[in-house]
């Protein structure tokens, strides 16, 4: 019976009844798709019962790991809670079911929103305009790069080099060699912090900017930030925020007020839109005075009373995505947003830095803390002692998959050896945070007694050890049962 339905609908013979009466196209499906595209038959689908559809996804779900099932405390991701009011409202048919080529006066609901969400960003990170364009933070990074390359040349000077910390993640170097520039790596003092005399002999008239991240991948905050702006604007470079760890800092710290010119944002990391799996995400980018005629379009702009897409920014760096952005996530982290409040999302950086570091001094004479500053959202071990009984932190994070955990990043930032990086985010209960440091422990004593035990691992879980190697050099995703 659905493949008889879903034959009609695809012929046409079913009117979409999502669509207004006045949008169903004229002219009946089959003269507007070609004859010969056309099916003759109704399409093989396999033929089974709703229960059994119903109990094949349910056991995938649970044989997956997901941030419902667990703490997720993957350091830089911001793996929170996605409330599932989120998903309600995202879901609403007056969102979910509009097209992209609706004229502006039938879509206002959905442009007020984007409309406010640019109006509450812009509040959130103390700029004074932003562009929802971006579909994730690397492309966020790639339009600041643009955005200031472009503001350059029309100064009328050349400048082709970025600075970008030794603790950076890999997709600011990247970003700004996709943009056309150089990325030249500044080197971090033992503090975790950009090593000032390195940055000064970087200084040169080639320089186009600073890519800082702040608080760092490290956890830290940088706060000699008044000092590298300086320097930074006393050369008429620009100063780029990567915002991916804005969480520790909602509420309680501006970039804008920081004196930053352009930060992207990861809305699906801050804001509880789900991530993982390569999107889709969200990267709107927020820009200071210097940058506003350089936005990337369209931006929402509101005209007596009515809102418009506008596309006439002056200097604009273009289109980068077909047509708005990823809008599912745009309502998604805007509903988290009025959820929380003002004092909420204050209360959110609070208690994700408090979380980090009530974990940290749970587990810190476990392993090894490479820098002794206070972190906030996130912190840094290193498992080299580890290395004493041949384990790497590697087996340590497959052994936590055997807690009923998922292991936090490894290996990340690349300046510090073993790296475990930790970032339990503010939704994690003490109780759960309790028993992410007792399975910590117990894996640092199985180390010591059974160092195979890890280096096995994980013996629990329904794929057990894979070939890293051979998954990234001869990658096979296809669908076939006979895996398993
Ligand atoms: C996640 C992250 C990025 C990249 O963001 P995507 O949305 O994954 O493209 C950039 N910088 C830092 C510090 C991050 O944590």
């Amino acid at each position: 019976m659905y493949d008889r339905l879903i034959f009609e609908l695809d012929r046409g013979d079913i009117k979409n009844n999502y669509l207004p009466a006045s949008s169903v196209p004229e002219k009946p499906l089959p003269q507007l798709v070609p004859e010969k595209f056309l099916r003759r038959q109704p399409p093989k689908l396999p033929e089974v019962a709703e229960n059994e559809v119903v109990r094949h996804f349910i056991a995938l779900s649970s044989r997956n790991y997901h941030v419902d099932k667990g703490m997720y405390p993957l350091g830089s991701c911001s793996m929170k809670y996605n409330p599932k009011i989120n998903e309600d409202v995202s879901r609403l048919p007056g969102f979910a079911h509009l097209h992209p080529l609706q004229p502006e006066p039938t879509v206002q609901g959905a442009l007020k929103l984007m409309f406010r969400l640019q109006e509450l960003l812009k509040e959130i990170t103390g700029m004074v305009a932003v562009s929802l364009v971006p579909a994730a933070g690397a492309h966020g990074e790639l339009a600041g790069c643009m955005m200031i390359r472009k503001y350059h040349d029309l100064q009328g000077r050349r400048r082709g080099t970025m600075l970008v910390p030794d603790s950076a993640h890999g997709t600011n170097p990247a970003s700004v060699t996709i943009a056309g520039m150089r990325a030249v790596t500044v080197r971090s003092d033992a503090d975790g912090l950009v090593d000032l005399e390195d940055l000064k002999a970087k200084l040169n008239e080639d320089v186009a900017g600073i890519m800082l991240t702040n608080p760092s991948t490290l956890g830290i905050f940088e706060r000699r930030i008044a000092q590298i702006e300086k320097l930074i604007h006393g050369i008429d470079a620009l100063m780029y925020m990567d915002g991916a760890n804005l969480n520790a800092l909602l509420g309680i710290v501006r970039p804008g007020d920081l004196g930053f010119d352009v930060i992207h944002l990861n809305l699906h990391k801050t804001f509880s839109v789900p991530h993982g799996g390569g999107g889709p995400g969200s990267g709107p980018v927020a820009v200071s005075e210097r940058l506003k005629d350089f936005l990337p379009i369209p931006v929402v702009r509101e005209r007596e009373g009515r809102y418009v897409l506008d596309t006439s920014i002056p200097h604009t760096i273009g289109r980068m995505i077909t047509f708005y952005g990823n809008f599912a996530a745009l309502v998604r982290a805007y509903t988290y947003i009025l959820m929380a409040g003002a004092e909420g999302l204050r209360q959110i950086a609070e208690n994700a830095i408090i979380n980090a570091n009530y974990l940290l001094k749970k587990t810190e004479h476990l392993l090894e803390v490479p820098f002794k500053t206070r972190p906030m959202h996130e912190f840094v071990l290193s498992g080299e002692p580890l290395r004493d009984y041949e384990v790497r932190v590697m087996d340590v994070a497959k052994r936590l998959l055997d807690f009923g955990l998922h292991a936090p990043t490894v290996y990340f930032p690349l300046i510090v050896k073993e790296a475990l990086m930790i970032e339990p985010t503010e939704t994690e209960s003490k109780e759960m945070l309790d028993q992410f440091a007792e399975a910590l422990k117990q894996i640092v004593r199985e180390a010591r007694e059974n160092p195979e035990l890890l280096r096995r691992a994980p013996h629990r879980t329904p794929v057990r050890r894979i070939d890293e190697l051979k998954a990234n050099k001869a990658l096979n995703v296809r669908f076939d049962q006979k895996q398993d």
